[in-house]
């Protein structure tokens, strides 16, 4: 029975990478029928952040990444928010000092400090000294009665190597003096991320770990507490993917402009356009195909396929699979989510001239924004104009060729492309020149800028008393 869980730390916005995690968890639990669980490891009360689970399970919904078990679902092996579990983490933690796994440690924080520094002056990676490991019991006991504040430490087992297998990146070894004796319960009585992490993962019946390559090295202390706790049998597989690097390898940045999820959707890319993307950040099931929808993406989901290197996170590709979802959309689904774009920008126009602008921009908008923030001269004429298009393009001859076809444009009685396109072209041919010689400056005079849709069309769309309207305009402030 496959049984997954995503296990954020509700610290804030959701980083890409933790929606590739939670993404590869969704495809994996539902390719094998399995079951997707939503865990939140809020224990580091230092690090919380209100509002960041509910704005996490909003984030998922947009998505589209279901869970059978969690908070807000409920289940067998709840609760599923750890800060609700403190007394099982504490009861495990006092097994283990029975046990001799694991031991109380009373050094303070000065002196913590003092043995990090010292191993740093010698060059070597700060550890700590294991100076509370081998207290007799009397003293022990000793400074319990006295008060003395104290964690609970791993006993990490000396002179060993220790090997698991992993799903991505095969055999992996650690030895074990590089291994410090880990803090498992803190002083205020809440567990660190590994003491819980485990537990859950035991108690949730969790049989595969899928998660980010820098957990990578906390996964041999891991292997260790399910030894300790004497339950190595049921051991979830482990399964760590690949980094995520910007495009010059470095690792991906962590501002929170450009990897939040949150921060995608508020610029106007679609959910299954960023799913598509993710999904394929360290995984692709064909060499050629680029385009998956979710349910293809969970027919071909395959842990093993999963790529041990680095995946370059290019925010060109982005823009590009945004672009293919935009074009692929109908009209009346793109309306749905430019109209409040539209109506933010305080343009207020009728479903259907937006559907006509729609279509005209489907093929160049990368953004559902590009279709208003591109294209603003559909909402309202331009009261500036590019300088580059005007030195090039309006010049004293266009400018009288401009009276000319707006006397035309006025007396036109039928208002289509095919009549607009009509009227320049005959212009053209009258006067021998190329249609560009009108169609450059028609096209600044009314939308201000050098680009956009095809100009007959879009001259359609924003009817013909507007366009006149806008050529007079031109004529009398562009000089
Ligand atoms: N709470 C950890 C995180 O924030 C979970 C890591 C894991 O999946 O074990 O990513």
């Amino acid at each position: 029975m496959v049984r997954v869980r995503f296990a954020p730390s509700p610290t804030g916005f959701v980083h890409v990478g933790s929606l590739r995690t939670a993404l590869y968890n969704f495809l994996f639990a539902r390719h094998h029928g399995g079951v997707n669980i939503l865990r939140v490891e809020d224990t580091d009360r230092t690090r919380l952040v209100e509002g960041a689970v509910d704005n996490l399970l909003r984030t998922m919904e947009w998505v589209g990444i279901t869970f059978d078990e969690g908070p807000e679902q409920g289940g067998e092996y709840g609760p599923y928010t750890q800060s609700e579990r403190t007394d099982i983490y504490r009861k495990h933690a006092n097994e283990l000092i029975k046990n001799v796994k694991a031991y109380p440690c009373f050094c303070t924080a000065e002196r913590l400090d003092e043995v990090r520094k010292k191993m740093q002056a010698a060059g070597q990676p700060p550890m700590y000294d294991r100076h509370c490991r081998n207290l007799t019991e009397e003293e022990v006991e000793v400074k319990m009665e006295a008060g003395i504040p104290h964690v609970v430490r791993l006993r990490v087992p000396l002179g060993e190597t220790i090997t698991f297998n992993d799903l991505v990146r095969g055999d992996v070894s650690f030895d074990s003096k590089t291994i410090d004796d880990q803090v498992l319960l803190k002083s205020d009585g809440f567990p660190t991320y590994h003491l819980a992490n485990v537990i859950d993962d035991y108690m949730m019946k969790i049989s595969h770990v899928i998660r980010g390559e820098e957990w990578l090295s906390s996964t041999p202390k891991h292997v260790l507490l399910y030894r300790a706790f004497g339950w190595e049998n049921a051991m979830p597989k482990f399964a760590h993917l690949p980094l995520l690097l910007n495009p010059d390898r470095s690792k991906l940045s962590k501002r929170q402009g450009d990897v939040a999820v949150e921060n995608f959707r508020d610029k106007g890319y679609l959910p299954d356009a960023l799913i598509n993307f993710v999904a394929l950040l360290g995984w692709n099931p064909s060499a050629t195909e680029e385009i998956y929808s979710m349910d293809e993406l969970i027919a071909q989901f395959d842990l093993e396929k999963v790529n041990k290197a680095g995946a370059i996170f290019g925010k060109e590709k982005l823009d590009w699979t945004n672009a293919e979802y935009i074009r692929k959309k109908s009209p009346d689904e793109l309306l749905v989510l430019v109209k409040p774009i539209a109506t933010e920008r305080g343009f207020s126009v009728s479903d259907d001239y937006l559907r006509k602008v729609i279509h005209l921009m489907q093929e160049r908008a990368r953004s559902t924004f590009d279709f208003i923030d591109f294209a603003s001269y559909f909402f309202k004429a331009p009261t500036e104009f590019d300088e580059k298009s005007k030195a090039k393009n309006w010049t004293l001859d266009a400018k009288e060729r401009m009276i000319e076809i707006l006397t035309q444009f006025k007396s036109l009685s039928e208002w289509t492309h095919n009549s607009i396109e009509g009227v320049i072209r005959s212009y053209a041919e009258s006067k021998t020149i190329s249609a560009g010689k009108l169609i450059h400056p028609l096209r600044l005079a009314v939308s201000g800028v050098g680009m956009g849709p095809g100009l007959f069309e879009m001259l359609e769309v924003i009817g013909k008393e507007e366009v006149c309207k806008r050529i007079e305009y031109a004529l009398v402030n562009l000089n």
